[in-house]
């Protein structure tokens, strides 16, 4: 538990009915179905709130960084607008491994000069968090990578009892927003019980084999022989990619109107698994062979990207499982290298 956090409980009326009362002055996004999907969107009411997690197809990573996104406007008297779509928004049940993978993002969208629309959203974005008790389904391999517990990159933190949630707020924007909530004083042993549910929901359920050192696993295993016997079936159609909730590559161009007036230079985002990430000039191509596009977005999650963030990229998900028609997994292809058995 966060050493800062206020420990509050509220019952599961009054959580919809502070819902209610926050829509009013506040765009809310949470879990809700729409045509049969359950999905992350905006609501207009608290009933429309689906509190039991069923998998999504994308993470909440689209609030932040969306698929397009218009980030400069330009007219040909040369007026040049950058464009930051930013506004107050409450991302509402976001389980431990979305948090994991929207801490991933805030460092990366952070690095260097950092990203201001990424940012900016962020900025404005309070992250109501639900923790779970149990793996969602059989795809998902969060405790693999320890995501199944997020302990930061959140501002309030639900743990459900019963019929009331146990609430952690751990940052003045949660402390702040809690205020729209009828809540009682809880304490540590509350946190405790639900943290006991859990550890029970989660027994046999272990990581990686030498988990903190995959990195260097990764490195060894170069040339093992799971990634051709994985590759071999990949279609190269990039669904993994658009799937996951820490892959950050993006492409950029520009649109110009058929009056050649105005454009937009828009960012989408793009994936190394399809043949035309890595072509460049000359009809070159730097990972041509679909081996070596397996070889490298996987080497991000555990070995490059595991070294700059400290902790694993992938945050077992499961999603690029679902989205996967070759049955191409992380799990396995890390069990594989690692020898192993699995659990
Ligand atoms: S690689 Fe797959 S399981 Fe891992 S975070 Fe991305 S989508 Fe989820
Ligand atoms: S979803 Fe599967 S088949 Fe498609 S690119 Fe990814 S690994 Fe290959």
């Amino acid at each position: 538990m966060n050493e800062n956090a206020e420990v509050l409980l509220i019952s599961k009326s009054d959580l919809l009915a502070g819902i209610d009362k926050v829509l009013a002055s506040h765009k809310v996004a949470a879990l809700t179905t729409k045509e049969e999907r359950t999905l992350y969107d905006f609501i207009s009411a608290s009933s429309e709130i689906e509190l039991d997690y069923k998998p999504t197809v994308l993470s909440p990573k689209k609030f932040f960084f969306p698929q397009d996104e218009v980030i400069v406007e330009y007219t040909d008297d040369g007026k040049v607008t950058a464009k930051i779509d930013a506004e107050p928004m409450i991302l509402f049940g976001i389980r431990p491994c979305d948090i994991n993978g929207i801490k991933i993002l805030d460092e990366a969208f952070a690095d260097s000069n950092g990203d201001p629309n990424y940012l900016a959203k962020r900025e404005k974005a309070v992250i109501i968090g639900m923790d779970c008790k149990a793996i969602c389904d059989e795809n998902a391999f969060c405790y693999k990578v320890k995501a199944n517990y997020a302990h930061s990159g959140f501002d309030v933190m639900l743990q459900e009892q019963g019929d009331k949630y146990v609430v952690q707020a751990v940052t003045d924007k949660g402390r702040e927003f809690m205020k729209n909530f009828n809540t009682t004083a809880g304490n540590q042993s509350d946190v405790e019980a639900f943290l006991n549910e859990k550890a029970e929901g989660f027994k046999d359920k272990t990581p990686f084999k030498d988990l903190d050192k995959l990195p260097e696993v990764m490195a060894a295993n170069y040339n093992h022989k799971v990634w051709d016997e994985e590759s071999s079936r990949c279609l190269s159609c990039g669904s993994c990619i658009m799937v996951c909730p820490t892959c950050y590559c993006f492409d950029v161009a520009d649109e110009l109107a058929l009056s050649l007036k105005k454009g937009e230079r828009i960012r989408r985002w793009d994936a190394c698994m399809l043949s035309s990430f890595a072509e460049v000039a000359g009809n070159e191509n730097f990972r041509e062979d679909k081996k070596d596009r397996l070889h490298h977005r996987i080497s991000r999650k555990f070995d490059y990207l595991m070294k700059k963030h400290g902790q694993s990229v992938c945050v077992g998900c499961g999603r690029c499982v679902r989205a996967c028609l070759a049955n191409i997994s992380p799990k396995t292809i890390v069990e594989k290298i690692t020898c192993d058995k699995g659990e």
